[in-house]
């Protein structure tokens, strides 16, 4: 979580900065700094609360250094404060850091620090780094650019956990120093100018040519050079990657809030992330893939990993990898699975799903199922993420940046490709032509149905708006729906703070129904034909305890009334979610709007979970 920025080049380094942390402020928000190189040395402005308020602090006029690094915070160790906030410097004010990550041994390090005449300012694990990099520079036999090198890469190899660091001290007027593991940090090629970012889209405006750094890789910028090293100083060698995602996708465009505009932009992710994998007469395309009957016929299990929002996409394609292909799968939490010794073998194939691609836990359980021989699957929407780069295979969703915390764009379109890999899996295996065909056509479909929901959202807004004061609010639905009711409660907790909770519709009565009382909100939804009838009757249930209901369908409901009815377009259950989730996203968007919250920087929560 959290988000740096980076800037060596001609210009002032100040606004580039701000502007470059204004667009990664999504991925923390609890506090913010900046550093820059200036005349007479490194000066850092730092503030407890949002990127504007550096701009209230007087001292950033003064700044006028053309190099400099940033952060906005999503505190892991200390509270947000003033002194906990990024930059931060080591006790002889000669080197300034910028962390992102967790210091797991930091308790150690400081220890050995203290011991060594070191004192700490600040209650972050990240002040141990600029400390233990002075430690390690002044032992050193001279000032250079190499011995520098040799002091950061003893102090990385101190430290445990995950990092994204830029460095700047006092003895390099123009150089910056980064290294990576396990937290996000891409670095964008200029024109005698050279960026650093958390994201790409945060620094897309300035340009397309970027750098992407392993686990443990150096990299030293200056505006017109960039070096790289491993941990041990041997220089690699990198050639820029060209992204062509386009900027207007990261900006908001005529929306309020991004999350309203990447939930219109479904239908256009949707058509993206389908491409060329899907036409009606001819075979699924995975050209990522290549996987032989033979191979999937040994598959012993799958496993489908992943957290919040991503697991929730997960769940919806087992009823195609179980009911057509007949291969067992089993969908895991991946900060769960990772320490559960799940089982694992050579024949197991294992998919890992992450918007970001970068959510720490994930990455973990990646790399655990590849020390036990599985085959690994990458589904991610970000080009060169982590995830991908772990993974034997990697498949990109192709839905654009996603900005706002709460997921939107992002699931439909990995349960869309989902679908279209389960497809893969049977045609592949010679099984279900029928189903098979049938999905095809619907899931071209799909993107023309979103825009029919989109078209009129006003009774979804006045609902939004009987109910918004509310404190408690619960999901049903069976089956393929059950799924959808997970993600639709936990849309309304992230952004509008009402305490929701989702249940199988058959599970209530055996004990959670005691919480229904006059009043409370019970969401219903009924995609699948075999199942309407059943949730019918539970939802009858808590109408009789007095529960109003809004009831998400594509089913033609006779002789039962609801609250309100939404309907959705007809589609077989292995794709509805990608439907019935709508309505969903936009009663939570509609609520938190009436609360006046912040949509898109929900509290507490950061986009990309860097940190275990
Ligand atoms: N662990 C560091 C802190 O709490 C960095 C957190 C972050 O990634 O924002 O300050």
């Amino acid at each position: 979580m959290c988000g740096i920025v980076g800037y060596v080049g001609k210009k002032k380094a100040e606004p580039i900065l701000i502007n470059g942390l204004l667009r990664l402020e999504y991925r923390g928000y609890d506090s913010a700094g900046i550093a820059t190189m200036e005349k007479d040395g490194i000066k850092t402005i730092k503030n407890k609360g949002r990127v504007a308020g550096l701009l209230d602090i007087p001292e950033i006029s003064n700044l006028e250094g053309t190099m400099g690094i940033a952060h906005t915070r999503w505190a892991t160790h200390g509270k947000p404060t003033d002194i906990n906030s990024h930059p931060h410097m080591d006790n002889k004010k000669t080197t300034a850091v910028v962390h992102n990550g967790i210091i797991e041994n930091y308790v150690e390090l400081k220890k050995f620090l203290t011991d060594n005449g070191y004192e700490f300012l600040s209650q972050t694990d990240t002040e141990v780094i600029p400390n233990l990099i002075n430690y390690y520079y002044e032992k050193e036999s001279g000032k250079t650019e190499n011995s520098f090198l040799s002091a950061m890469s003893k102090a990385v190899k101190d430290l445990k956990g995950s990092f994204a660091i830029e460095v700047l001290n006092q003895d390099f007027k123009d150089k910056m120093f980064v290294i990576r593991k396990d937290s996000p940090l891409v670095i964008g090629k200029g024109d005698s100018e050279n960026y650093i970012s958390s994201d790409i889209p945060a620094i897309l405006s300035f340009t397309k040519d970027f750098y992407l750094l392993d686990d443990y890789e150096f990299a030293v910028l200056s505006k017109d050079n960039i070096d790289f090293y491993d941990l041990n100083l041997n220089k690699v060698s990198k050639s820029p990657k060209n992204i062509t995602w386009d900027m207007s996708a990261a900006e908001k465009g005529n929306f309020d809030d991004f999350m309203l505009k990447e939930i219109y932009e479904q239908p256009k992710a949707i058509r993206e992330t389908i491409g060329a994998r899907v036409s009606k007469d001819s075979k699924i395309v995975l050209d990522e893939l290549d996987f032989t009957k033979e191979y999937l016929e040994s598959i012993d299990r799958i496993y489908i990993v992943a957290c919040g929002t991503a697991m929730h996409a997960g769940l919806t394609v087992r009823k195609i990898l179980e009911g057509f292909c007949k291969i067992p799968t089993e969908i895991d939490i991946a900060s769960e699975f990772r320490y559960r010794d799940p089982l694992v073998t050579k024949n197991t194939l294992c998919i890992f799903i992450s918007q970001s691609g970068e959510t720490a836990d994930t990455i973990a359980a990646l790399k655990l199922a590849r020390s036990k021989g599985a085959k690994t699957i990458a589904i991610s929407n970000v080009i060169g993420s982590s995830i991908t780069n772990e993974a034997d295979y990697s498949l990109y969703t192709h839905a654009g940046p996603e900005i706002a915390v709460a997921s939107t764009k992002a699931y439909t379109s990995q349960i869309t490709l989902l679908a279209i890999l389960g497809m893969y899996f049977a045609e592949t295996l010679g099984v279900a032509k029928e189903e098979v065909d049938k999905l095809k056509e619907e899931i071209l479909e799909i993107p023309g149905k979103i825009e029919d929901i989109l078209k009129d959202t006003s009774k979804i807004k006045t609902f939004a708006n009987r109910i918004y004061q509310e404190k408690n609010a619960f999901y049903i639905g069976r089956g393929i729906d059950s799924c959808v009711a997970m993600e639709g409660a936990l849309k309304l907790k992230e952004i509008s703070y009402i305490h929701s909770e989702s249940y199988p519709a058959g599970e209530l009565k055996h004990g959670s129904i005691a919480l229904i009382e006059n009043g409370v909100t019970v969401v219903g939804i009924m995609t699948d034909p075999d199942l309407t009838h059943k949730t019918i009757s539970n939802l009858q249930e808590v109408i009789t305890r007095g529960a109003k209901t809004f009831v998400v369908t594509n089913q033609d409901l006779e002789n039962v009334t609801f609250d309100e009815v939404i309907r959705v377009g007809k589609v077989s259950p292995y794709l509805s979610p990608v439907l019935s989730v709508i309505p969903l996203q936009l009663l939570a968007y509609y609520i938190s709007k009436e609360k006046g919250l912040d949509v898109d920087k929900p509290r507490n929560l950061a986009k990309s979970v860097t940190v275990e």
